[in-house]
């Protein structure tokens, strides 16, 4: 038994005293009095005096897996200027001579250097003997040193890969920067991965970090076999305690005809699994990331002449995905930025939508923050699309995006408040490891749209309130989970996974949200986090 001020984040019942847990799931809600008489004698009280419980929190956009990955990796978050960078990587080249190559961690941003650049291949080769460097970044670019494109056969003569671009100087040569992913696979391709046993260990060591700060579960989008495996083998030793769903990536580069045989020859669809191991959407990219200037946009980026991003997936072959996710029962999640990439995915939905009902599906939109147009919201809510919004992302780029955009139109990317006004159900995440994964970072910036390094709110009319910032990490990301019928409220019959805070984040400061510290955090009854 549970007691304590308990926001159940249930409607039908949004505060109470105590809850009672048998098993793995909740068995009472009510006032201390009736679940001690419930409970009967010899229960075990666990009472919290201060702060309050709340359902446990539940990342719809998190590397779970790749950020426990990272963590073995060099580490850039925090570099300050280039030959910071430098340095930290001749650092970790020294401690690490057995690695053939160097290769970082994300979480590190080009908008924190003050050269506001990437390093160049020359700099880079300062770094180490001759030990190829990657320095792949959010999933849309990488930096890599002379060593790394001779490997990978890149030279002046090298052509753009389709779907991605080879940087180059005034002479044509190339300068180290690889943008998206078919160009940056030639390098990335070459790297030794990490081994099995070490990812495994990856992650069963990042779930912990994950309890500390109130996470009980994630959606990790975007996984291949081997990713998937890791999963499955730790669900299968009942060593994986933060309850996740997984994405498998429709790795939409190769040939289309073969994506859609590999998907139909599956012959499971989302929703399989347990409580602990579920398969979501189908992850497919549709454009790349805002802070690179590759998410695709209406309209030409204002200081870059004619070039509007850059279109990952073609629509037809994005269409035929769609197309037969929804004839099959498989959900969607798809990777959309900039305002052109979000009227792509929901056309196609739409057209799909005329022969294949998806409103069971919750197919939904993953980033969607660069300017969704009203026509947008209103299309998202006709056909039951969610969207998994990140706070954290808004709060790390925006100073960024302010240079290249102006602070009135950066005030209105991320319109959380839009969304939810529309109707639309808007999952809590952080897509960690590219910003941070603490929830209580990413609610905070929801209530107060501040961002440090600007010193100020941004885009104040798209803040929401606590009790909605709430419900997007708890019952919203749980919908985006399929997983809504047991998570994402503390209500009877529902899986007793909670988190004990410090303070009551309805009643401090917004400002303080993120000062709040996890007691206590508990999956299936389970205490996985006592600070
Ligand atoms: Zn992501």
């Amino acid at each position: 038994m549970v007691s304590g001020c308990i926001l159940t984040m249930d409607p039908l019942r949004p505060q109470a005293e105590a809850f009672v847990t048998l098993g793995d799931r909740v068995a009472f809600v009510g006032t201390r009095e009736e679940a001690l008489s419930v409970a009967g004698s010899g229960v075990r009280e666990i009472r919290f005096d201060e702060g309050a419980v709340l359902p446990g929190l539940i990342d719809s956009h998190n590397h779970m897996l790749w950020t426990g990955v990272q963590r073995t990796q060099a580490n850039l978050a925090g570099c300050k200027s280039i030959k910071d960078l430098l340095a930290a990587l001749r650092k970790y080249a020294v401690a690490h001579p057995e690695r053939e190559w160097i290769v970082s961690g994300a979480g590190w941003h080009v908008e924190t250097l003050a050269e506001k650049r990437y390093p160049t291949r020359h700099e880079l080769d300062g770094v180490s003997g001759n030990q190829p460097v990657y320095l792949p970044r959010v999933g849309h670019a990488a930096a890599v040193n002379s060593e790394a494109l001779r490997r990978a056969g890149i030279g002046r003569d090298t052509d753009d890969p389709k779907g991605g671009r080879i940087e180059r100087d005034e002479n044509g040569d190339p300068t180290g920067l690889l943008l998206e992913p078919p160009a940056f696979n030639l390098v990335g391709r070459l790297v030794p991965p990490l081994s099995r046993h070490e990812r495994r260990q990856a992650l069963l060591e990042v779930q912990k970090a994950y309890h500390a700060v109130g996470i009980c579960g994630i959606i990790d989008p975007g996984l291949g076999p081997e990713d998937m495996a890791i999963y499955e083998e730790l669900c299968r030793e009942r060593r994986l305690t933060v309850r996740s769903v997984i994405m498998p990536l429709a790795q939409t580069h190769d040939d289309p005809d073969r994506v859609i045989a590999d998907l139909r020859a599956w012959g499971v669809r989302t929703g399989f699994g347990n409580e602990w191991l579920k398969l979501g959407g189908i992850k497919v990219y549709l454009d790349g990331g805002a802070s690179l200037g590759t998410a695709l946009m209406r309209e030409p980026y204002p200081d870059e002449k004619c070039q509007c991003g850059i279109q990952v997936t073609h629509t037809d072959t994005f269409h035929r995905i769609v197309e037969l996710c929804a004839s099959t029962g498989w959900s969607i999640g798809v990777h959309t930025v900039g305002g052109k990439a979000i009227d792509i995915a929901l056309a196609v939905f739409e057209d799909v939508n005329r022969r294949y009902p998806i409103k069971d599906l919750r197919f939904s939109l993953i980033h969607a923050y660069l300017w969704p147009s009203r026509e947008n919201i209103d299309t998202a809510r006709r056909l039951n699309v969610g969207v998994a919004t990140q706070a954290s992302m808004q709060f790390q780029f925006a100073p960024l995006l302010v240079r290249r955009f102006g602070k009135d139109l950066v005030g209105r990317a991320t319109p959380v408040k839009s969304w939810i006004d529309g109707g639309i159900t808007v999952g809590g995440g952080s897509d960690s490891p590219v910003t941070p994964y603490q929830p209580l970072l990413g609610i905070w910036h929801a209530v107060t749209r501040h961002v440090d390094a600007l010193g100020t709110s941004i885009g104040s009319d798209e803040a929401i309130s606590a009790e909605q910032a709430l419900t997007m990490y708890t019952r919203n990301s749980a919908w985006l989970s399929f997983s809504d019928q047991e998570r994402g409220m503390i209500r009877p019959g529902m899986l007793a996974d909670w988190v004990a805070l410090s303070d009551n984040p309805l009643e401090v400061d917004p400002m303080g949200l993120r000062e709040i510290n996890v007691t206590a955090t508990a999956v299936g009854g389970a205490i996985v986090h006592n600070g």
